[in-house]
């Protein structure tokens, strides 16, 4: 008999879902049954997201959400605990990019990255954790990282350092709780096709497919495959790891 990679009956929150990977995710999920909260701060966009999801036949709806933001991130969940009761799937999507070399950096440039890509991280995987733990879910924690987190990327070293960041933080987590059954991994993509790299030209994203083992940058949904994996029955004994998910960039 087939193997069918199954979600039913689990709730997943996908964090930068209204565009580019976490939509892309977020899609995915709900394809393979769960029933997708499609966060973002901008909640007309999530909404348009969630609604063609349904519209597809898969379950989601709209959460207002600046991982930023603490209030936020409370309120958010207290409606997730209101309208679902549980959680079994997060994907910490949301990130920004702010580049410039370090020495034109400011101080403002490397806290807005940090906060959202780093910060962002932390404050929404505690309040999963709680809800999970509460609910004895066996649930899985999986971030959106960044190759550039692993090897560096010059004007990048505020994006690089939360990516990195966000390494740590998934090993670290995954220690504390991997006894409650929930895993804790990252995905580390590598240049993938999506409004983060629309301002590359045609001259750059050539020269990067060159670099790049497979041959062209990537797809919101080559994450969403890996993504599923971790999320799914076949990743239930992998925890504390980045999958590196770049067509070869980065081959350590
Ligand atoms: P994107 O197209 O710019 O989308 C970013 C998403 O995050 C949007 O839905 C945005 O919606 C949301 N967002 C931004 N700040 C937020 C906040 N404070 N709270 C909640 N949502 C927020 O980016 P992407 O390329 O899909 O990137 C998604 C993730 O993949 C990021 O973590 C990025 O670092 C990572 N990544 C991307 C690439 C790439 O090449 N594209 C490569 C490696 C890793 P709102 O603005 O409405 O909030």
């Amino acid at each position: 008999m087939p193997h069918v990679i199954t979600l039913e009956g689990k709730v997943a929150l996908v964090t930068g879902a209204s565009q580019g990977i976490g939509e892309a995710v977020a899609r995915r999920l709900a394809a393979a049954g769960a029933t997708v909260l499609v966060a973002a701060r901008s909640e007309e966009k999530a909404a348009a997201v969630a609604a063609s999801i349904a519209e597809a036949g898969g379950a989601a709806e709209s959460v207002r959400l600046d991982v930023s933001d603490p209030a936020s991130v409370t309120a958010a969940f207290k409606g997730i605990v209101e309208r679902h009761g549980k959680l079994d799937v997060l994907v910490n999507n949301a990130g920004i990019t702010d580049d410039g070399l370090l020495l034109r950096m400011s101080k403002e440039s490397w806290d807005r990255v940090i906060a959202t890509d780093l910060t962002g991280v932390f404050l929404v995987s505690q309040e999963a954790v709680k809800l999970m733990m509460k609910k004895r879910v066996a649930g899985r924690i999986i971030t959106v990282g960044s190759v550039v987190g692993l090897m560096g990327n010059p004007g990048q070293a505020n994006y690089a350092a939360a990516k990195a960041g966000v390494v740590g933080f998934t090993m670290s987590l995954a220690r504390e709780i991997g006894s409650r059954g929930i895993t804790v991994n990252a995905v580390a993509p590598g240049y993938v096709e999506t409004a983060m790299t629309g301002a590359l030209s045609e001259d750059q994203r050539k020269a990067l497919a060159e670099k790049i083992v497979l041959g062209r940058l990537g797809t919101g949904e080559d994450v969403a495959g890996a993504v599923l994996y971790l999320a799914s029955d076949l990743g239930s004994y992998v925890t504390g790891t980045v999958l590196n998910v770049s067509g070869g960039l980065l081959i350590p």
